[in-house]
């Protein structure tokens, strides 16, 4: 598997992995096929999942510029054609409490906000492109998977009703039985906003859209050289050289380290993994999660689910730390053993679908949106920690903004700022393994 931390870039128009989406989605969208020959735009942007697809939609639609995407493979073959599907109020994983004593809680407040639109600027483009993609019912659970998580979760929903002034709800052990059964169901935070859809047909959708504003979409068409002199960037691709005078880097966890140097080392490629079962009998819907909502607990390497309209189980969480790891069916057993420790009802249940993907984990664990002060005109979006189906659809729209000439389209300074580049690059993965052993020992506590 693809490694962004070992390889030089994704691939040349590699299909997508085998998933369940992939086998539901139906038909491709058309695209612009592999680049051909050299061309001399105004805006390129690499990368075509959620944030480049966005970008190059509003750029289009909002500000009269028809930008070039360049995907190395197909569109969405990264985390937007692969994810657990849920539209979330999110971005990025820092607990509220933190976020509010590390900024303030005027800059929490504006970043509530942006989520906030965030989800909105979705239900916008599905409603007014008539993007259909199975939306499902509002409604996000995080369910204290041990007792001693439910004061904290409480806390939580204090800092949410009462900071913030949102309507979350701690919902108790004894109701959250009416949408969570199992061994793991101490209560819940429940949010009214939120959804699941099929993540595959949402990117194509926007896909659609952008092509129909104006953008251009070329597959099979990584970027495998760089360079920048007065102004002008040369990208190198397999079938043609790109001449552009604005780029925006929308690679995100699939970024590699050789892309270019004031690009690298500022997200850690964490692997997350899906496993979706076999469709539950009506027993055993009733026995595990009778509704639809979007579930995930309070573990430190949680896990998220949820029930997909022909009754299988989606369920996913962290797993593998290196590419080549990955591919280790251990991986999916740990996903089934924790599926089947959560839902009794489930144990031995068969497994029709395993993939994963990298999600862009930055030094703060928040999202950025930033003009690169290496660099002359380019600009880049990412870093959602594996909260990003609604932000980097958000991100897109205000990276066009930025190109178009805005120098700060949202009120959030740190979200402007350039992320750190992590310290000791080498030792990433070991870091990384340390902090897996940590947060498994806590979670077993
Ligand atoms: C298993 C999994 C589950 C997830 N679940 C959720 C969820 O339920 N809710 C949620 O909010 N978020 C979730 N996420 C995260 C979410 O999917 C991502 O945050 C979001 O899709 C990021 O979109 P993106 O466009 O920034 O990046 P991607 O969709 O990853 O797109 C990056 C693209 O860049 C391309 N690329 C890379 N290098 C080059 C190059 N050199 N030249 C050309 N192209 C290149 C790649 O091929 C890729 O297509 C999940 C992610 C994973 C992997």
């Amino acid at each position: 598997m693809y490694d962004p931390l070992v390889n030089a870039h994704p691939g040349i128009g590699a299909p997508h992995s085998s998933s369940y989406w992939v086998d539901t989605a139906g038909v491709a969208p058309q695209d612009d096929g592999p680049l051909t020959h050299d061309i001399d735009v105004d805006v390129a942007i690499i990368g075509a999942g959620y944030t480049g697809l966005s970008c190059a939609l509003h750029l289009a639609r909002e500000h009269g510029v028809r930008a070039v995407v360049l995907e190395a493979n197909q569109v969405a073959w990264g985390c937007s054609g692969r994810n657990g599907s849920f539209a979330r109020i999110s971005g990025g994983r820092v607990p509220l409490a933190e976020l509010i004593s590390r900024y303030g809680e005027r800059e929490a407040k504006h970043y509530f906000a942006e989520m906030t639109a965030a989800l909105n600027t979705v239900r916008g483009l599905i409603r007014e492109g008539n993007i259909d993609c199975d939306v499902q019912p509002d409604g996000v659970f995080k369910v204290a998977s041990q007792a001693k998580h439910v004061d904290a979760l409480k806390r939580e929903v204090g800092l949410y009703n009462d900071v913030l002034n949102y309507a979350a709800q701690f919902v108790s052990e004894a109701q959250v039985q009416d949408v969570h059964r199992g061994a793991e169901s101490f209560g819940a935070l429940y949010m009214p906003d939120g959804f699941s859809m099929h993540p595959l047909k949402l990117a194509w959708g926007i896909h659609r859209l952008a092509r129909e504003a104006g953008a251009t979409v070329h597959v099979g068409s990584p970027v495998v050289d760089w360079t920048s002199s007065k102004g002008s960037h040369r990208l190198v691709t397999p079938g043609g050289v790109v001449t552009a005078r604005k780029v925006v880097v929308a690679t995100n966890g699939y970024t590699s380290t050789t892309l270019n140097s004031a690009t690298a080392g500022r997200v850690l490629p964490v692997h997350s993994q899906i496993i979706v079962t076999r469709p539950l009998s009506a027993e055993e819907k009733r026995q595990t999660l009778p509704g639809s909502e979007c579930m995930f607990d309070t573990r430190n390497l949680l896990s998220y689910y949820r029930r997909l309209p022909d009754d299988r189980i989606l369920f996913g969480g962290r797993s593998a730390i290196t590419g080549r790891e990955s591919e280790s069916p251990q991986h999916r057993q740990n996903l089934h053993d924790a599926l089947c420790r959560k839902f009794p009802a489930l144990t031995g249940i068969e497994v029709d679908y395993n993939w994963g993907g990298w999600v862009a984990v930055s030094e703060s664990s928040l999202p950025f949106i930033y003009r690169l002060p290496e660099l002359e005109n380019v600009f880049s979006g990412g870093g959602y920690a594996g909260s990003g189906v609604s932000f980097s659809v958000q991100v897109g729209k205000r990276l066009a903004q930025m190109v178009a000439g805005d120098p700060k389209p949202t009120a959030v300074d740190f979200l402007h700022q350039s992320p750190k580049r992590f310290p000791f690059q080498p030792f990433l993965r070991m870091g990384q393994r340390m902090a897996y052993a940590w947060y498994r020992f806590k979670d077993a506590q």
